[in-house]
């Protein structure tokens, strides 16, 4: 095989990155492939390529294997390599309202853009959004692919369910695309479905460590607190943007989103470089339009914020700074805390809802609490069994001594008992829960534990006075003392 036979081979590969390129390359053709960035020629046997290499233009310098002193180079050719880019949209149009001028740069400095839809709305909308983001995509050219079934995010469903099933997709699809930048909203992004995005991206990269993507989140309904990457653009774009947007017939009737995108783009031109850059810094003028993102890189277990910088498409990503923020990432959300936007005063107060952020010793307060308000349900409900066998002792002995009168009273004492722990424990049992949902809300550890043991069963049993109080009162010393009971027959025997 002569090596321009191999050099036609390698550039028919459908190549993603430089290793399995390299790895293709000597099996086959009993050449070594020599990989250098563009503009570099080795001059000996190259050392291994620094992976960044793979994200670059490459040149493929192929020669015969160096048994002697390394060949003259045969040829010289450019390899491109597929770079992709996944952006996660809690909604159909949120791909072009979130960070549009940035996936479109990426796109056209040659990057696959893959939008991954997690939700068509509610289920009488499903047909017309997804016709919609279908039409958005042949405007925008993105690959764009609806997780099926479309994940339900609403407010009051069961964000348990949505959150264990957002986990499995951003991780199924991220192991698919082998992305190297994902974008999505930032967990503090207000709306529920957004929110629930934006957590699962995090776990989900968090939990892939070194080898994790990089993650640049924007904001929509809740502001970025720290921007670091800023994409410039032009009249143009906003056009394109603009236009492509437009495919969402349904959603502007209600609100017309591309008056924000395209004010937020010009007030951006003027806030971002002093938010990235520090006070005092020029905003260029010819700069008319800039889309603002978080950049943020998991390096070894630790969040790091990203370096602040233009958007280059053709270098998009930058080593990162020192600064570590999963402090804010992890932090409870303000939806959270708070209540979703028009809940408020609808909503009870509970503990840490009311002024600042919940701090240390505020942290370990509602632990206490919520220690404390399980204890005490635990412990009247061990009174209530207590109880119930002591009135089905003396019941069973009444009986058995024929005193029906007595066994009568005592019957209706036991169903009086269990009406009041029925109402006691409906009303202690909710208030047991709310505790357990605003210590979720703020003690991630806690959330986590609870989440994983939180099947359909385990829910309805979590309250335990419900199991018992399902079993006893069927089961119990209620039967009447007329008839011939099975608790009668075992007192016999
Ligand atoms: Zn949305």
């Amino acid at each position: 095989m002569e090596p321009e036979q191999v050099v036609e081979e390698l550039l028919a590969l459908p190549i993603m990155s430089v290793e399995e390129a390299r790895d293709h390359a000597p099996a086959k053709s009993g050449f070594y492939v020599w990989w250098c960035e563009e503009g570099a020629v080795p001059t000996d046997v190259p050392a291994p390529p620094h992976p960044v290499a793979a994200f670059r233009l490459l040149h493929a310098h192929v020669s015969p294997p160096p048994r002697e002193a390394p060949k003259p180079l045969v040829e010289t050719h450019t390899l491109r390599t597929v770079r992709t880019v996944a952006h996660f949209s809690p909604h159909p149009d949120d791909e072009l309202i979130g960070a549009p001028a940035t996936l479109m740069a990426l796109r056209d400095a040659d990057w696959r853009v893959v939008n991954v839809a997690c939700s068509l709305g509610r289920p009488a909308q499903h047909a017309r959004r997804e016709a919609e983001v279908r039409d958005a995509a042949t405007r925008t050219g993105f690959e764009t692919r609806i997780l099926r079934p479309p994940v339900a995010m609403s407010g009051g469903g069961d964000a348990a369910a949505a959150r264990r099933r957002l986990l499995e997709a951003v991780e199924r699809e991220l192991d698919d695309l082998r992305a190297q930048i994902v974008v999505s909203p930032s967990p503090h992004d207000r709306h529920h479905a957004h929110e629930l995005v934006g957590a699962a991206v995090r776990d989900t990269l968090a939990g892939l460590g070194n080898d994790s993507p990089r993650w640049w989140m924007w904001g929509i309904w809740g502001e970025l607190p720290l921007p670091t990457l800023a994409t410039a653009f032009d009249a143009s774009r906003i056009e394109q943007i603009l236009a492509a947007l437009a495919a969402y017939r349904g959603e502007l009737r209600r609100n017309d989103y591309r008056r924000f995108v395209k004010a937020r783009a010009e007030m951006n031109a003027s806030l971002g470089p002093e938010l990235l850059f520090g006070f005092g810094s020029e905003a260029p003028k010819e700069v008319r339009f800039v889309e603002l993102l978080t950049e943020a890189a998991r390096v070894d277990g630790r969040w790091l914020l990203g370096r602040a910088r233009w958007l280059d498409p053709s270098a998009p990503l930058a080593d990162p700074s020192d600064t570590a923020v999963g402090t804010w990432l992890d932090r409870p959300t303000e939806a959270g805390r708070f209540g979703a936007p028009g809940s408020q005063g609808r909503v009870e107060a509970g503990p840490g809802e009311l002024g600042a952020p919940l701090d240390e010793e505020e942290r370990s307060r509602l632990w206490d609490l919520t220690l404390h308000e399980d204890s005490v349900f635990n412990q009247r409900h061990a009174l209530f069994l207590i109880a119930e066998a002591m009135l089905a002792v003396t019941y069973a002995t009444a009986l058995g001594a024929g005193e029906n009168l007595v066994a009568g009273v005592i019957s209706a004492m036991g169903l009086l008992l269990t009406a009041a722990w029925l109402y006691v424990s409906a009303r202690h049992g909710d208030k047991v829960q709310r505790v357990q949902e605003r210590a979720k809300a703020a003690l991630p550890d806690y959330r986590d534990v609870a989440e994983s043991t939180s099947s359909p069963a385990s829910r309805w049993l979590r309250i335990p006075s419900r199991a018992v109080t399902g079993t006893v009162v069927p089961h119990g010393p209620l039967m009447s003392p007329n008839r011939e009971s099975r608790w009668t027959t075992w007192s016999a025997v």
